[in-house]
């Protein structure tokens, strides 16, 4: 499990627990968050080699 950045914590208290950080849209049913370099995210942009938080290889 990834460990939530201090920022996401303060994202999660505002109320913004389900909301990007990447682009600031809300999870979807078919793009949901996941944590990736301790932000929420949408899944999405962790396979899109385009985003900075790609995973896969380059
Ligand atoms: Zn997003």
């Amino acid at each position: 499990m990834s460990k939530i950045d201090a920022a996401q914590k303060k994202r999660d208290r505002d109320g913004q627990r389900t909301v990007c950080a990447a682009c600031g849209h809300p999870a979807t049913a078919v793009d949901q968050l996941l944590v990736a370099d301790g932000f929420r995210i949408h899944r999405s942009h962790t396979t899109d080699p385009r985003s900075g938080y790609y995973r896969g290889k380059r």
